[in-house]
């Protein structure tokens, strides 16, 4: 059976290729019928907090990835299971697989004559025993090389020469992350490992512990890094990288989990858009390419744009309901007509490619005051501006409050200026709603109402 596993670290917010890995493991267990293990790699407690670790759980859960579905196994926990990386260091001694060294790193670099060349062996043969600050080493194999199955990057094959004898236990008797991670591995059965480009470097040594553990190695697939439009590395410093932030942001879960699945991966008809369900059936980690994958953040938000249009208008309504009340609203919670919106959801559902940009475009119905953008204002209040508002306040005061009506009247009142209708609506727009874009006029003022319009065609004119 396929078991695969997502092993993150719970350091810090969840990154967007944590997604991405999570979700290729996720489509590679559940259409072999397989498992999905979820491991918190939670040993290096100075770095750990609790919070992070509820934070993946609830992330992989917004992506679809969660106990409610039988693949999903787990979560396990690495700390939990120290007591068998510890056995497993002191079998790979008692093999003579491993040896006890008291080296100190000036003393390797001053015998090689380099910081580059790693361990040199000095105590392979020194028949050192365990005693605080005595690491423990793998003895690597001095001839061959260690072929690494890889379902993306082909069969890289390392030389075990270049392969330093590397530690697996610190001087205190702790094992090395390096270790802990395959006998977890080991020990839950894990039969693909599809993991980060960042860990293949570490491959050929983990897979040489698998063999002295005494177990088949797994098949791996390394997933290529992350880029920004720069070509950078996406990192937290420099790029937004949490899902959590595109989340709260507004984007959908189905929208990220779309874009995700793409980051490096394709289906053969080019069909980018669809259902993860699809997706799923479609991807085999063996057509993930190497090249590293741009993380486009102009494509995310045009496919989320896709998914906003496509929910009922119901479930649009729903989805913006957090930006409808603070701490993201403008307005109070008492001006709030939720009945209001609803009349303007539609129109606002097919401009919007981010749910955070709704308040924009209905603020005007809920503050009392117009928001006031002092650059699309001058921009608009240009010379003629004023008289053609107070002809528009003139004609619209007794016109039948109807957005097809209130076409024909402002049509006539910039017929009457000499205007194209298209150029009269600018002053009024941004005299009523602040801005410069947003939702078609006519159907706006007839919901604002013949009252409040007037208002603030006065306002604009004072
Ligand atoms: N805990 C490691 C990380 O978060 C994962 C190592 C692995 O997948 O093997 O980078």
């Amino acid at each position: 059976p396929v078991r695969v596993r997502f092993a993150p670290s719970p350091t810090g917010m969840f990154h967007v290729g944590g997604a991405r890995s999570a979700l290729y493991n996720w489509a590679t267990a559940r259409q072999h019928g397989g498992k999905f293990v979820l491991r918190i790699e939670d040993t290096d407690a100075a770095r750990n907090r609790e919070e992070w670790t509820e934070g993946i759980i609830s992330a992989l859960a917004a992506v679809g990835i969660s106990n409610a579905d039988p693949a999903f196994e787990g979560p396990y926990f690495q700390s939990e299971n120290v007591a068998r990386h510890r056995e497993a260091s002191a079998e790979l001694y008692e093999a003579g697989l491993a040896y006890y060294c008291d080296c100190t790193r000036e003393q390797v670099t001053e015998r090689t004559g380099s910081q580059q060349l790693g361990y040199d062996g000095f105590c392979r043969d020194r028949g050192l025993s365990f005693e605080a600050g005595h690491a423990l080493r793998f003895r690597t194999p001095d001839e061959g090389g260690t072929v690494v199955v890889d379902l993306i990057r082909g069969n890289p094959e390392f030389p075990n020469s270049a392969i330093e004898d590397f530690v697996i236990a610190r001087g205190d008797g702790s094992p090395v992350f390096l270790l802990a991670n395959v006998v977890d591995d080991l020990d839950e059965g894990i039969t693909q490992v599809i993991r980060g480009e960042e860990h293949l470097s570490n491959t050929p040594k983990q897979q040489l512990l698998w063999r002295a553990l005494g177990a088949e190695p797994p098949v791996w697939a390394h997933l290529p890094v992350i880029v920004n439009e720069k070509r950078q590395k996406l990192s937290k410093r420099r790029d937004k990288v949490a899902l959590e932030d595109y989340l709260a942001e507004g984007y959908l879960p189905e929208a990220m989990v779309n874009y995700l699945m793409l980051l490096g991966w394709g289906p053969k008809d080019d069909v980018e858009i669809r259902p993860y369900a699809e997706l799923e059936q479609l991807f085999s980690v063996e057509d993930v390419n190497g090249a590293s994958a741009f993380f486009d953040v102009k494509k995310l938000t045009a496919f989320n744009g896709e998914y906003i249009r496509a929910l009922p208008v119901e479930r649009f309504v729903a989805a913006c309901g957090p930006w409808l009340t603070a701490p993201h609203a403008p307005w109070s919670a008492e001006a709030f007509d939720p009945a209001l919106f609803v009349t303007v959801a539609g129109l606002a559902q097919t401009r919007i490619s981010v749910l955070s940009e709704i308040t924009a475009y209905v603020d005007f119905l809920f503050l009392d005051e117009p928001v006031r953008d002092e650059a699309s204002w001058a921009k608009a209040m240009k010379e003629g501006a004023a008289d053609l508002l107070r002809e528009a306040r003139r004609r619209l005061a007794d016109a039948a409050w109807e957005a097809e009506t209130l076409k024909a009247v402002l049509e006539e009142t910039a017929a009457a200026a000499g205007l194209k209708l298209g150029k009269a609506q600018a002053p009024i727009r941004v005299a009523v709603t602040g801005r410069t874009v947003g939702l078609p006029l006519f159907e706006s003022l007839e919901v604002l109402g013949r009252e409040r319009t007037l208002v603030r065609l006065d306002k604009a004119l004072a």
